[in-house]
């Protein structure tokens, strides 16, 4: 309720600096792919606004954590990656004005634009735990969640002589909600082919009530969990971690609801960092109370501001947070943004798509694939709940492939996934 004796001061008017016809905010795999299909679709100024001098293929960092690929294998300058006839804005976006149609930046100039594409990804929220932002890379606390942190993974897991090693898997929302437990699995199958599996307690702890949202996949994983002795916890998050004592506190939701805080001993934890919207949409006029960019689930439109759009891991759609999912949703941005420019209304929909491939093995991979509503939807002919060799090399020789030179250079390459019953799904 308004008090009548104080005024309403009106919104500040910003002066813009400068005008662009399409803004994209995020040069990540979204922005570059959405900037790549725009440009040979409209005419008018394309600018992508990114800070960032560096873009990886984050897919390729749970290989990296499993010494498949090399860090250096999954990062490219970001200039060698916007496209021609698209200007890259090497600064960081910091507020939304969308009712004067600016965006404001963190040095404090203004962009306006007659469209807009947000997609800056999600944050990290390292700090969410107490004591692993001083001890992450270090102790023997890794995550693939960061490039860097991923090579150290790797160092962890091969120089690993006994003793317990913990993955944990925070809260939802998560980019990849499989990447925590895929690491784990490649570990085991590790220290089992170097003869050091007998040596290592592998428990896999997570804060989800199932191995994975998709319930017809989830007896393929148990299975895995099962084959590789890895002990399953559910409802278990983690809370604190103490690298130099090397113990991670969590706390164990029990089937009453009650919770327990237990003490874990470790001699090497991968941490996945709980997730977040980035801090600059969280409260931002365009953003849904979770801080995610507010569009409609199929058109990816924004649901009050019709010329602003979003696809990625910034978005609201309840879709799992994957380049698999992106890379449906852009089509469809850049189709009903045509569209829009033509003052029509969009009809292109995205089905929910998002895919996961499941590292239960190394040389065999679970392939998840999915639409809204958990409907299991393969792209290829064969049961995709079973372990495959195929899918491996799809994972680890097709899919970079696709990403980097069909993908972000604007090419729909859509293989097309259809719905499949399981009459025997869990
Ligand atoms: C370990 C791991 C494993 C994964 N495995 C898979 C997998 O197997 N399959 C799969 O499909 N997906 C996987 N993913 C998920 C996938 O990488 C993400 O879903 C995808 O990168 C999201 O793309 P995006 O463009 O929305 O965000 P990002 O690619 O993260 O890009 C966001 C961009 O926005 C920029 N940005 C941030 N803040 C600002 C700002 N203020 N102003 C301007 N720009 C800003 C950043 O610099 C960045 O370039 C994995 C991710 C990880 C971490």
């Amino acid at each position: 309720m308004l008090d009548h004796t104080q005024s309403v001061s009106p919104a500040p008017t910003l002066t813009v600096g400068r005008q662009l016809d399409t803004l994209i905010i995020g040069g990540g795999a979204a922005g570059i792919t959405v900037a790549a299909m725009l440009r040979s679709k409209v005419k008018g100024s394309i600018a992508i606004v990114d800070p960032a001098d560096t873009h990886a293929y984050q897919p390729g960092w749970t290989l990296v954590g499993a010494g498949v690929f090399s860090l250096e294998q999954t990062v490219k300058p970001e200039a060698s990656l916007i496209p021609n006839g698209v200007e890259w804005i090497k600064k960081a976006a910091s507020a939304f004005h969308p009712e004067q149609n600016i965006v404001e930046l963190a040095d404090g100039t203004t962009l306006g634009y007659r469209y807009l594409i947000v997609c800056p990804g999600l944050q990290l929220d390292w700090g969410k735990i107490e004591g692993l932002k001083e001890t992450i890379g270090k102790n023997g606390v890794c995550s693939n969640y960061r490039g860097d942190l991923a090579a150290y993974t790797w160092e962890c897991i091969q120089s690993f002589q006994g003793g317990k090693m913990i993955f944990t898997q925070p809260p939802m929302p998560i980019k990849c909600p499989g990447a925590p437990q895929k690491i784990a699995y490649l570990a085991a199958d590790h220290l089992r082919r170097t003869g050091k599996r007998g040596a290592a307690d592998i428990a896999f702890c997570t804060a989800l009530p199932s191995l994975f949202g998709v319930a017809p996949f989830v007896p393929s994983l148990k299975a895995a969990m099962k084959r590789h002795n890895i002990e399953v916890n559910l409802r278990t998050t983690l809370k604190s971690i103490d690298g130099p004592a090397k113990k991670a506190t969590f706390i164990v939701t029990n089937a009453d609801d009650s919770t327990t805080e237990v003490v874990r001993d470790f001699d090497m934890i991968h941490v996945t960092p709980p997730q977040s919207a980035p801090d600059f949409l969280k409260g931002s006029p365009i953003s849904n109370a979770a801080g995610f960019v507010d569009v409609d689930q199929h058109t990816m439109q924004h649901v009050k501001y019709r010329n602003i759009f979003s696809l990625g891991d910034a978005a609201s759609s309840p879709n799992s947070k994957t380049v698999a999912a992106l890379r449906m949703q852009a089509p469809v941005v850049v189709k009903n943004l045509v569209a829009a420019m033509n003052s029509n209304t969009g009809t292109a929909s995205y089905d929910g798509y998002g895919s996961c491939p499941l590292t239960t093995d190394y040389g065999k991979i679970v392939l998840a694939e999915f639409t809204y509503g958990g409907k299991v939807t393969p792209s290829f002919p064969l049961d995709p709940r079973v372990p495959r060799y195929s899918s491996w090399l799809l994972k680890t020789k097709f899919l970079p492939f696709l990403y980097w030179s069909v993908m972000l250079k604007g090419i729909d390459l859509d293989i097309g996934h259809k719905e499949k019953q399981f009459a025997d799904a869990a």
